[in-house]
C-alpha cells in the first residue's frame, strides 16, 4: 500500500535525495522546508508528480499533516550556515523536533531523526561506537548543533518511553555528493568548488584532523533501512563511511582528480573543531545489513561532475 511519508528538510542536500527515493518506491511524499540552506531547484523535477507535495513551512511552528512515517531532517548542517543563527538552529532542532513528535504521537507515526556524529563531539574514542557518550562543549561555537541534536535524541527517547511512539534514530557522518549547494561550505563542496576554479584550497589548521566521507546514495539506502528496521529497534546507530582521511589527503585528491591548479593554503582551525572522526557500523551491518559500497573516488567522481554543471550556469 501507498504510504504518505514527510520528510522535514526535504529540499535540502540529503532531504531531496530521500524524497527522490521515497517517490520511486512508490510512496506519497510531503516536503516540509523554510528553504534556509535548502532550495527548490533540489526538488524541481518532482513538483509536478501528483504523490509528491512541497509546504514551505518552519518546523520551529507546529505542524498538522496526516502521516505513517515521519524523517526528520530539517536542520541546517554546515558549520557556517549553523553557525550564522545559533539560537534559531537550536530552536530548530528541539522544537522541530518536539513538534514532529507531537505529530507523530498523533498520528500514530514511525519517526526517524537524523542525528549527526558531532553528538560525540571532540571524540575520546576511536573509531565512535554508538555507547560512546561524547565529549562535547556545552558553550562553545559548535554547541547550538551538537547539543541541539543531543537534545532532540532526549525528546525522542522520552517520547518512545513516556509515550509508545515508535523512534529509529541514526547518527549520520560527513555526508557528500550531488546537490550541495556550492556556498554550502563543509569541505568536500569547498573544496571541490575552489579547485575548479583553480581558486586556493582552504584548509583549516595544519590539515592533519581526519573525517570519513559517504557518498549520500550509501547513506540514504541506510536511513530507509533502518526506518524499515524490526519493530523495538530504535538505534542509535551509526551510519557511515569508516575510510578515514586527514584533510590534506583529501585536498590532495580533489586537485589530482580535478587537474587543478589551485594550491593548498592554511587557514586557523575552528574553535572546537574535531581531531578525528571515524564511524564503528558493525551496529548497522548486524541490524540492516548496511555497509557503504561507494569508495571515495568514485562518489568524488559524480559529485566533482555535479559541481562542474553547476558552476558551468552559476
Ligand atoms: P542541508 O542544510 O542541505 O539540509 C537541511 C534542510 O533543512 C534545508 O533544506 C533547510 O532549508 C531545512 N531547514 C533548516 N531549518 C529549518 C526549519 N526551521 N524548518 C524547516 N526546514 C528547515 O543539510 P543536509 O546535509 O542535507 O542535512 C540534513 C540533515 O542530516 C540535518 O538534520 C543534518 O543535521 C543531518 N546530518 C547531515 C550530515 C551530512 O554530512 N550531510 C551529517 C550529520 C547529520
Ligand atoms: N504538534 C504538532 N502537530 C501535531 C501534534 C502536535 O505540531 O499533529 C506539536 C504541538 O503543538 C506541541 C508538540 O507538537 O507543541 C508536542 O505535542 P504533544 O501533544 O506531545 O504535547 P503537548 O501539546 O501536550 O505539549
Ligand atoms: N575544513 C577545511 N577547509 C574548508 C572547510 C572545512 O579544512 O574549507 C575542515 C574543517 O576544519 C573540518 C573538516 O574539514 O576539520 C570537515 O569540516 P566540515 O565543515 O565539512 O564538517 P564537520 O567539521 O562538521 O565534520
Amino acid at each position: 500500500m501507498r504510504k504518505r511519508i514527510l520528510v522535514t528538510g526535504g529540499a535540502g542536500f540529503l532531504g531531496s535525495h530521500l524524497c527522490d527515493r521515497l517517490i520511486e518506491q512508490g510512496n506519497d511524499v510531503i516536503c516540509v522546508d523554510n528553504l534556509f540552506t535548502g532550495s527548490k531547484d533540489n526538488i524541481r523535477h518532482l513538483m509536478d508528480n501528483p504523490y509528491f507535495e512541497f509546504i514551505r513551512h518552519d518546523i520551529t511552528e507546529p505542524l498538522y499533516v496526516e502521516t505513517d512515517e515521519i524523517y526528520n531532517l530539517a536542520c541546517p548542517a554546515s558549520p557556517i550556515h549553523y553557525q550564522y543563527n545559533p539560537i534559531k538552529t537550536a530552536k530548530t532542532s528541539v522544537l522541530g523536533a518536539l513538534n514532529c513528535l507531537g505529530l507523530a504521537k498523533r498520528c500514530k507515526a514511525k519517526i526517524l531523526q537524523s542525528s549527526t556524529s558531532e553528538v560525540y563531539g571532540d571524540p575520546e574514542i576511536h573509531p565512535q561506537l554508538e555507547s560512546y557518550r561524547g565529549c562535547v562543549n556545552p558553550i562553545g561555537i559548535r554547541s547550538c548543533y551538537d547539543e541541539g541534536k543531543r537534545m532532540a535524541e532526549t525528546l525522542f527517547f522520552d517520547y518512545y518511553r513516556q509515550h509508545g511512539v515508535s523512534i529509529k534514530v541514526v547518527r549520520i557522518f560527513n555526508t557528500y555528493g550531488s546537490r550541495m549547494s556550492v556556498n554550502d561550505g563543509r569541505v568536500i563542496s569547498n573544496f571541490i568548488v575552489q579547485a575548479l576554479k583553480n581558486e586556493d584550497i582552504t584548509v583549516y589548521g595544519n590539515g592533519m584532523q581526519t573525517r570519513s566521507f559517504c557518498y549520500a546514495e550509501d547513506l540514504i539506502d541506510g536511513m530507509i533501512r533502518m526506518m524499515e528496521s524490526r519493530d523495538g529497534f530504535t538505534g542509535p546507530v551509526n551510519l557511515g563511511n569508516p575510510e578515514e582521511y586527514t584533510m590534506i589527503q583529501l585536498a590532495e585528491t580533489i586537485v589530482k582528480m580535478t587537474n587543478s591548479y589551485s594550491k593548498i593554503v592554511y587557514m586557523p582551525l575552528p574553535q572546537d573543531d574535531p581531531v578525528q572522526r571515524k564511524p564503528d557500523i558493525s551496529l548497522a551491518e548486524k541490524e540492516l545489513a548496511w555497509k557503504p559500497n561507494v569508495d571515495l573516488e568514485s562518489g568524488l567522481k559524480s559529485t566533482i561532475m555535479y559541481f562542474e554543471r553547476i558552476l558551468c550556469n552559476y
